[in-house]
């Protein structure tokens, strides 16, 4: 991979205004009815309510990366499973 994401100002928040954080994020996607988690994804993360942001450029990454067969190989994590349980009125 190449050095391209190095520092990127995301601005500020559209929700909150605060200043937006560059992190690696986790982000998970349900494609086709199987849970697939992208670690390492560079995102503006905001400090203060945690909306995320990704650039173009990674948005178009991850959209080859879900869309790509080699993902079958990928590591396998277990998740716990819940039920909600509560009827709602
Ligand atoms: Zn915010």
């Amino acid at each position: 991979m190449s050095n391209h994401l190095t520092k990127y100002d995301y601005g500020k928040c559209h929700i909150c205004g605060e200043r937006m954080e560059e992190k690696r994020i986790k982000q998970d996607f349900w494609i086709k009815g199987k849970l697939l988690v992208i670690e390492d994804v560079p995102a503006g993360v905001c400090p203060q309510c945690g909306e995320k942001v990704v650039k173009a450029d990674v948005g178009r990454e991850i959209a080859a990366l879900t869309a790509a067969k080699k993902w079958r190989k990928a590591r396998i994590m277990s998740v716990p499973v819940i039920h909600f349980s509560k009827e709602v009125v």
